[in-house]
């Protein structure tokens, strides 16, 4: 490793960007970049990507391309770069002619570093001779996974890319993915010419996501009850269609918290105007479907929040690193019932999809179900989907902070077993539960049901209760889900120990149903020692918001949160003072320095 082009990269980390260490991989990804290597990296959402292509292209001779999917995911970058006073610029359909026209001038005279580009207008024709011309430096092909035909974001345009190698010989080619699937790496690494290059892989944890699951029971005043822990912060809401995404908004505002709804049901121009709120506004709440996500690096955001369990682990572990992107104590907040399997799992099975994409559709549900019926800590499973081993506990998840009691189950386990059995494996949980506890119910006595030796045996237990023994049973692999039997409880061969009696069955003890709310109490926030309603904070959250409103670009655009929290934190008299805190480069330091302290020294 060159300790030259690594010192002169650390310094450039400190002036420019105002930090004073890289993250991980960074580094070394940095240093092998620079250096004019091609590589490949996998880093999970908010683990500090940018910063790897962004520093190379500070530090190598002229222009450095950057390929991006979606405009807004271009804009929020150029307008965090300039920010920090770097030349960035972008080039697409947005870009009127007379702008386009500057940004080329401004490549001619060799004084722009970083140009965003969406694939088609790069490949538009004469483009790739005007860079070839003027040199290009570095090509970074972020959100790669976008050649992929299996992934969610797949587009065509990113397959073309695969002419890359070709057009520029001579220019190191960095594609970076937060997906970690083996599948779409090699599809990347084959599309962009990668094969040769090294692969950088970053751990996939981010410790300072807490990671909590609860059952859904009522699933809106959950919700809001989560909520009430998190006044006026920023965060998303996810659900599953864009009718409960249009209840929950309306639902929320009821409740006087501020909420947008973003799904593919309203027209663009709603669309973009909602995602620009959330982007530029401080306090509220985006309801959205998963349309919603890709192109959204806000920082700030402080929560994720699931309301109906996500059809994969992929999509889930991206759609959760929104939250925290800034290091700050961020949340992930997952409510799901067995209902949703049964939904997500029919619609596995009834997509038109071949069967690979559906097997492959299956593990990954399964993946998810076994992290949201983990026992213990939850970056174990969440980790390991991602091949990575993880030493519990972590300290910040619902499990390690509040550990469940495991209480022996064997006997209502192998109850449900024989009821699933004896009533012909064609009912679904309701059904059985009702069996079980002895429910008089009309379908009962057409079936006969009451006749049955288990009828009745349940009674002790509440039907949430037995839905969680379900949704074990299935997380276990000893019961499945039948779609073709609408929905109906299937045994699988892996029961046979169990209802042999040569295995028992162990699973979490009751908790009541608000228990697990308890851990987002107040408690001191790790890496948070300061009060977020410290009157100094406020003030400069004022000022944050009337300086980017002036200058029209999103309040983290001009600070993070955590740049605004340290300064609170450390309380600086002097300019060299505020220099030291972290996320303050040199130009934002000449340009805000003197307001910064002058608001410091009028709240001491
Ligand atoms: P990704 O593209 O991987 O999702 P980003 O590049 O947007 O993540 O980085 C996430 C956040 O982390 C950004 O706010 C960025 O400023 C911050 N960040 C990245 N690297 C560092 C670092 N070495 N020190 C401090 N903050 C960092
Ligand atoms: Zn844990």
């Amino acid at each position: 490793m060159s300790t030259v082009i690594l010192n002169r990269a650390q310094e450039v980390l400190a002036r420019v960007f105002g930090y004073a260490d890289f993250r991980g991989e960074q580094a070394a990804i940095v240093e092998h970049v620079t250096s004019g290597g091609h590589a490949l990296v996998l880093m999970p959402t908010g683990g500090g990507k940018s910063l790897c292509y962004q520093i190379p292209a500070l530090l190598r001779q002229g222009l450095t391309i950057v390929i991006s999917p979606l405009i807004a995911l271009m804009q929020n970058q150029v307008a965090q770069l300039q920010g920090f006073g770097v030349a960035a610029a972008a080039l697409n359909s947005s870009v009127d002619t007379e702008s386009s026209r500057e940004v080329y001038f401004r490549i001619r005279q060799g004084t722009l570093k970083l140009l965003y580009v969406s694939p088609e207008r790069l490949l538009m024709d004469g483009m790739v001779s005007f860079l070839n011309d003027v040199g290009v430096s570095l090509i970074a092909i972020d959100e790669a996974h976008c050649v992929s035909q299996w992934g969610h974001d797949f587009r065509p345009e990113y397959q073309k890319l695969s002419v890359l190698a070709e057009l520029f010989p001579d220019t190191p080619r960095l594609a970076l993915t937060a997906t970690a699937d083996e599948r779409t790496r090699a599809e990347i690494a084959q599309v962009l010419g990668l094969t040769e290059a090294p692969l950088f892989v970053s751990s996939f944890d981010r410790p300072n996501l807490r990671l909590s699951v609860v059952e859904k029971i009522d699933p809106t005043r959950q919700l809001l009850r989560f909520l009430s822990a998190h006044p006026g912060e920023s965060g998303i809401v996810y659900a599953l269609s864009r009718k409960r995404v249009d209840e929950l908004a309306a639902k929320l505002n009821e409740a006087g918290v501020r909420a947008l709804a973003y799904h593919a049901g309203l027209d663009s121009q709603q669309r973009s105007q909602n995602q620009a709120q959330f982007l530029s506004d401080e306090k509220i709440v985006m309801v959205a479907t998963i349309a919603f996500g890709m192109g959204i690096d806000k920082p700030d955001v402080r929560f994720v929040a699931h309301v109906d369990l996500p059809k994969s682990m992929e999509g889930y572990y991206q759609e959760i690193g929104r939250a925290g992107r800034d290091g700050g104590p961020a949340y992930a907040w997952m409510c799901y019932g067995l209902a949703d399997l049964v939904q997500l799992k029919r619609f596995i099975e009834e997509s038109t999809a071949p069967e690979a994409r559906k097997r492959y559709e299956r593990s990954q549900l399964d993946a998810l179900l076994a992290y949201a019926e983990s026992a213990g800590c939850r970056r174990v499973p969440l980790l390991q989907h991602f091949g990575q081993h993880f030493a519990a506990p972590c300290g910040n998840c619902d499990r390690c902070l509040h550990p469940v009691q495991q209480v022996d189950a064997t006997e209502s386990a192998r109850q449900m077993l024989s009821a699933i059995h004896r009533t012909g494996q064609k009912f679904g949980a309701i059904y059985v539960i009702a069996v079980l506890r002895g429910a008089q119910t009309e379908q009962v006595e057409r079936f006969n049901h009451q006749q049955l030796s288990v009828f009745g045996l349940g009674k002790s237990w509440s039907e949430d209760r037995w839905r969680a023994l379900v949704r074990q049973l299935i997380a276990r692999g000893m019961v499945e889900i039948d779609h073709e039997g609408f929905g109906a409880l299937k045994l699988t061969e892996r029961c046979r120990p169990l209802l042999r009696g040569e295995q028992t069955f162990q699973m979490a003890k009751e908790v009541e149903a608000e228990a697990p709310v308890r851990g987002k109490k107040k408690r001191a926030e790790p890496g948070n020692t300061v009060s977020k309603s410290d009157p100094l904070m406020e003030a400069l959250r004022v000022w944050r918001k009337e300086t980017a409103t002036e200058q029209k670009v999103p309040p983290f655009v001009v600070f993070h949160d955590g740049t605004l929290l340290a300064i609170v934190a450390a309380r600086p008299k002097t300019l060299s003072a505020l220099a030291k805190i972290s996320g303050l480069g040199e130009k934002k330091l000449e340009r805000y320095g003197d307001a910064v302290l002058r608001i410091v020294k009028a709240g001491d």
